[in-house]
């Protein structure tokens, strides 16, 4: 049985992520994020570009409290012999500590990233990381209507440990499979609906102080002209936006439809 929550969404400030994926030369990148900084510069949103690993060294200038920069991805080990990978203490060496994890690419592309979520969980909350926590369902579920017993069941698995929910470093992104660059949004109902549905899986699990608190942002297909819809749904904190990321003005565009 659901709780229904008294909602506060005037607490929770805006939160729209870039993923850039594997897309931008190095040599592109301070371009396209300062544009993104300024087209976004008057915006009450918080605002962050996940770049690959390769662009760090050349963004980290332009940080500010508004302004940050994720990794895709972290390595469930702090060191060793890990050969190809990146750690958390490179990340935050590099002034860079949010972390996109468990996004539906890492988790297809790499047959242990399932059980190394919760381990990745629990490492980077322990040094201090931001997550931004990636769930969602593929297509077969959504249309078996069995979507929302889906993210559940991830939901549980990957906090299977954290006993104390993490409010300030943890961003949740719900991101149906069938959506991520495919071109079909969920509608905004559809989003809504899961995303109360996951501050109430918060509220029951932990309490409700965390349920409000914690931002629940949406991502697959979010474009300009989708992202007012959105926007307007009272537990839609903000949007972890691929494809149309990479062009600054549709980006801010994006950004600018959660100021509204
Ligand atoms: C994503 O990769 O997280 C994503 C949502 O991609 P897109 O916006 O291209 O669907």
């Amino acid at each position: 049985m659901l709780l229904l929550i008294v909602l506060m969404d005037t607490v929770r400030k805006a939160f729209v992520a870039a993923n850039w994926k594997m897309n931008v030369l190095p040599s592109e990148a301070l371009k396209l994020a300062k544009e993104i900084k300024d087209l976004t510069e008057f915006c009450k949103s918080e605002v962050l570009i996940a770049p690959s690993y390769t662009h760090f060294s050349f963004l980290t200038e332009l940080i500010d409290e508004r302004f940050q920069l994720g990794a895709q991805n972290v390595h469930s080990s702090l060191s060793g012999a890990h050969t190809g990978s990146i750690s958390v203490k490179m990340l935050k060496d590099l002034s860079v500590d949010h972390v996109i994890l468990g996004h539906s690419e890492c988790r297809a592309a790499n047959n242990r990233e399932n059980e190394d979520i919760p381990i990745k969980i629990n490492l980077c909350l322990n040094e201090g990381m931001k997550l931004i926590y990636c769930c969602g369902e593929p297509e077969e579920e959504r249309l078996a209507s069995s979507h929302f017993k889906f993210v559940e069941t991830q939901l549980a698995h990957d906090f299977e440990s954290i006993k104390k929910w993490p409010n300030d470093q943890i961003i949740i992104a719900y991101e149906p499979i069938w959506a991520i660059g495919t071109g079909l949004n969920a509608t905004g109902e559809e989003a809504e609906s899961m995303h109360l549905f996951i501050r109430n899986w918060i509220a029951q699990n932990y309490n409700n102080t965390n349920a409000e608190k914690t931002r629940i942002i949406y991502g697959g297909s979010v474009k300009a002209k989708n992202a007012s819809e959105l926007a307007g749904k009272s537990n839609i904190d903000g949007a972890l936006v691929g494809g149309a990321s990479l062009d600054a003005v549709e980006f801010s565009n994006i950004v600018k439809a959660w100021d509204n």
